[in-house]
């Protein structure tokens, strides 16, 4: 996602999230299993159960904000547990079938307790009958014309608050949303439209629609959500014809208030290039449409599979970035379809969606605009706290909402592109789609991209990632260079600076002899606090300028002495 205010640092501007702590019950789950059968590193969100689908079924009130649901889970005990754990913040419970079967339920202010002694084998279904008003996570508002609007914002934990389930995006799942809704508001949601019906009009109610969509890609219940609007359809057309997983073309479409409809296409008039760079360059667009639509969220966008939320803001001020855009429709691949199972991985959608829009503004505005831009991001990172302070990948962070910042988005992304100036651009790109096939449709954490890319390019990169990951800072470094006349070299001197400590990167230097003729040499830096390299360029007489690091490929700070 990106944030509301200010694209460069996206933790500004977002409102505090709704303080809904993911809190572990792992102690209130009897685990039969012997201990130390779980899989090392972190605890599982969940252990010992799956959910495999959702079917929702909503019905959304004339006015006011309460709701009624119906939850079916389909779920797969995966360790013999007697217990089912979900997340349900607040709203009232009706009752709870397991297999169809009422059985008795424990409810605290934040989760269900349902017991599993009447299952008999590994799956089972779940249905929950539940109401309420939501306090989170379904948005209801009223705008200023009177209008009555519903948006689904979850991002990280805030599902809870109106759908019953197990929300950590350790767990994916496919879900299919039956909407019952007044005639008259947009119901979209993830996935395909299986059905669209005015029902039977009953006494004393307003006319009434259903609408149902079904997303059979597992995703994860941070990126379930509906909008129900009063919002007007404006096709994009099917371009990226042969670049989708599910059909020949990628349908795309944008949702917005009838007063904006003139605004279209905007700056969606780029949606069809983006979804076909990034299917040229990764793979098939992974889900069923693409549609863009105008919401609520509290951030800029927000990536839900298949249907993006979007502020009102932005186009109301007719002001949303292509940029934007992009960034959300790379989530797609990265975050959407192979999710990250920790939190404190976040960047592997983060990073990858903030690098992802420079790899098109790259296509777009070509290598300066590129360079330009990673320069620009470099110092968003050099000045940021919190990069000097905490690693990219920081399990100690317990608060979602603070893993929104410049570690996760801009040195996320720097630190692919680093990767790519290190193993070069083929085994780079195809590192980043052996990592994406795998992983695809389900979760990976950072070692399955470390994994992948030591695979494309037959190089060792434990060290890379731990380096500009597992570690606050960037590299501080101090050049000076002389022109050694007898060997016809030049000698640089490579200082790193105590701070952060000493960094391990491939260093281009490019230099400019008498004659005005400019060449470049890439020289491999230790980590180490003082180096003396002789770079391998021939050069006669001494150079006229000697520049490090011209094309912004390493994350520091140069300072020449
Ligand atoms: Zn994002």
């Amino acid at each position: 996602m990106t944030s509301s205010s200010t694209p460069a640092l996206p933790h500004r501007g977002a409102r505090p999230a709704a303080r809904i702590v993911a809190f572990s019950v792992l102690s209130c789950l009897t685990l039969t299993a012997p201990a130390g059968a779980q899989v090392a590193g972190p605890h599982p969100y969940r252990p010992g159960v799956d959910v495999l689908d959702y079917a929702i079924t909503l019905d959304l009130p004339d006015r006011g904000a309460s709701i009624d649901g119906r939850a079916v889970l389909a779920v797969r005990r995966t360790a013999p547990v007697d217990t089912l754990v979900l997340d349900l913040v607040s709203l009232r419970v009706d009752s709870v079938l397991v297999n169809g079967q009422p059985v008795p339920f424990a409810r605290t202010d934040s989760v269900i307790r349902i017991p599993l002694w009447r299952v008999v084998g590994d799956s089972f279904s779940v249905a929950v009958r539940y109401g309420g008003e939501p306090k989170d996570g379904l948005i209801i508002r009223t705008d200023s014309t009177g209008r009555w609007t519903g948006f689904g914002d979850n991002w990280p934990n805030r599902a809870r608050n109106w759908i019953p389930g197990v929300d950590h995006p350790s767990d994916k799942a496919t879900v299919t949303w039956t909407v019952r809704a007044p005639i008259g508001r947009k119901v979209v949601a993830n996935g395909e439209l299986a059905e669209e019906t005015p029902l039977p009009t009953q006494a004393g109610s307003s006319p009434r629609t259903v609408t149902r969509w079904r997303e059979a890609r597992p995703i994860p219940m941070y990126l379930m959500v509906i909008a129900a609007a009063p919002l007007v359809y404006y096709d994009l057309g099917r371009e990226g014809c042969g670049a989708g997983e599910f059909d020949a073309c990628v349908r795309q479409s944008v949702y917005v208030y009838p007063e904006l409809r003139d605004y279209l296409p905007g700056p969606f008039a780029q949606a069809a290039g983006m979804v076909r760079l990034f299917s040229e360059l990764i793979a098939p667009f992974p889900y069923e449409k693409l549609a863009h639509l105008q919401s609520s969220t509290r951030y800029g966008g927000m990536e839900n599979a298949g249907a993006i939320f979007y502020s009102d803001a932005a186009f109301r001020r007719r002001s949303l970035r292509p940029g934007l855009i992009a960034h959300e429709t790379a989530h797609q691949w990265f975050g959407d379809a192979v999710t990250e199972r920790e939190w404190s991985h976040v960047w592997l959608s983060e990073g990858f969606a903030t690098y992802f829009e420079k790899l098109w503004i790259e296509r777009t505005g070509g290598d300066s605009a590129f360079r330009a831009e990673l320069r620009r991001v470099r110092e968003q990172i050099i000045k940021a706290p919190e990069v000097a302070s905490r690693p990219v990948i920081d399990t100690a962070q317990t608060d979602l909402m603070k893993l929104l910042n410049t570690n996760s988005y801009q040195k996320g992304g720097w630190t692919l592109h680093m990767l790519r100036a290190l193993v070069g651009d083929s085994a780079f790109f195809r590192g980043l789609r052996s990592y994406y096939l795998a992983n695809r449709h389900s979760t990976a954490l950072t070692d399955d991209l470390r994994r992948a890319v030591e695979g494309s390019s037959g190089r060792p990169l434990g060290w890379f990632f731990d380096q500009w990951l597992r570690r606050p800072g960037f590299a501080e470094v101090t050049t000076s260079w002389r022109y050694d006349a007898e060997q016809r070299r030049i000698v640089a001197t490579i200082a790193q600076g105590a701070r952060f400590g000493a960094y391990r990167f491939p260093l281009t230097v490019s230099v400019t002899d008498g004659t005005g003729r400019e060449r470049r040499a890439t020289i491999d830096v230790p980590a180490s606090a003082s180096s003396t390299i002789v770079i391998p360029l021939e050069v006669d007489g001494t150079p006229r300028t000697v520049t490090f690091d011209p094309d912004a490929r390493v994350l520091g700070t140069f300072v020449t002495r």
